[in-house]
């Protein structure tokens, strides 16, 4: 094993962070340690490179059992040649995050599509780089993280919108932000009065959990707000005990959480991997609160599953598992309108 996979101080969240994978020589040497090589070619991963960025955490990757794109964790992370075919239908902004018809984005910092409640973009930065990301045109680009002043028209745009009642934290990874700026920006949402809720959309649980310091955990669990954790496991073999350890203590705290998950083809597309994903969920007291349906994002088909595969895989799990083991299965509107739900309407003939 390479010994960036091995050091001493891999339990550090910023460690991690610091030692991410994020480029050719590094993955082919994380890949030789493990015995292992790239397979595809230099050329076409530098140009993959070009439009999309990589970013693997050492702890992310350690969770690879299979190295090729049969595993599920490779598979999420390590680039594909597939992603160079983009199809007509894929699109840059396929939430309409952008759409100016809706006026969903008013500031560079914030999204606001349903009346009370918002979406505020402190950074673009993300612990890794997930190649289905919806937002792909977005993170890891700097000049879209949010300066100082564009966070000050932010809090004075929810300020003097006394309809919104929450606001959702996201990004980018809001958890890559160091403890200073991240409580900075709590503490002024928490002096809103008429905010009620905080919510923080983070993958850090998954691909770095020592970012759940109990210091960070305390203070999140003083706040006056309630803040509401929503993490991103895509597969039980992401639910490993470090990751269940660090949860367990937040919640442990008072900190709720839930969890958003993406259907993914190779990933999780099989009733057995998603019925062990949301009972994992539940047996650590995280709500399964999502499925969502993948976005088309441009050079994501080899990732995408039909919608009609989706509804019969939660038809499977309709009555194995417990309901609130099994999220919404939902679908982002392209047009930026939010969320459409997916599943079935309640079959009423059978109560006729
Ligand atoms: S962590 Fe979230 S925002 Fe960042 S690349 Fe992954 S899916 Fe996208």
């Amino acid at each position: 094993m390479h010994k960036e996979l091995d050091n001493p101080r891999q339990g550090e969240w910023s460690w991690q962070l610091a030692n991410s994978c994020k480029d050719l020589d590094t993955l082919h040497k994380w890949l030789a340690d493990s015995g292992s090589k790239l397979d595809i070619s230099p050329e076409i991963f530098t140009n993959l490179l070009t439009s999309y960025q990589m970013g693997i955490t050492p702890y992310y990757f350690r969770l690879i059992r299979k190295f090729d794109h049969s595993d599920p964790i490779y598979r999420q992370i390590v680039p594909m040649s597939e992603e160079l075919n983009v199809l007509p239908e894929e699109a840059e902004d396929p939430t309409g995050d952008e759409n100016p018809g809706r006026g969903s984005r008013p500031l560079k910092a914030l999204i606001h599509r349903y009346p009370n409640r918002v979406l505020l973009m402190p950074t673009a930065q993300c612990a890794v780089y997930c190649r289905f990301c919806f937002r792909k045109r977005l993170v890891g680009n700097t000049a879209h993280s949010a300066r100082e002043e564009d966070l000050q028209e932010a809090y004075d745009y929810i300020k003097n919108h006394s309809e919104i009642e929450e606001v959702i934290l996201t990004g980018g990874d809001p958890l890559t932000l160091g403890d200073r700026k991240l409580s900075h920006i709590l503490d002024t949402l928490s002096g809103i009065d008429h905010l009620r809720l905080i919510r923080i959309h983070t993958r850090l649980p998954v691909v770095n959990p020592f970012r759940l310091t109990p210091e960070l955990g305390k203070y999140i669990a003083g706040l006056t707000k309630p803040v509401w954790i929503s993490s991103h496991f895509n597969h039980p073999n992401e639910l490993t005990d470090i990751a269940r350890m660090f949860i367990r203590d937040w919640i442990n705290l008072g900190i709720p959480f839930l969890n958003q998950s993406v259907l993914l083809k190779g990933v999780n597309d099989s009733a057995s991997v998603l019925r062990e994903l949301f009972m994992g969920l539940v047996e650590i007291k995280v709500k399964p609160y999502y499925l969502h349906q993948a976005d088309l994002v441009q050079g994501t088909s080899h990732l995408r599953v039909p919608i009609g595969r989706g509804l019969e895989l939660l038809g499977i799990l309709q009555g194995e598992i417990p309901g609130y083991a099994i999220p919404h299965y939902v679908l982002d509107s392209p047009e930026g309108t939010g969320k459409l739900p997916l599943q079935n309407p309640f079959d009423l003939n059978h109560h006729r």
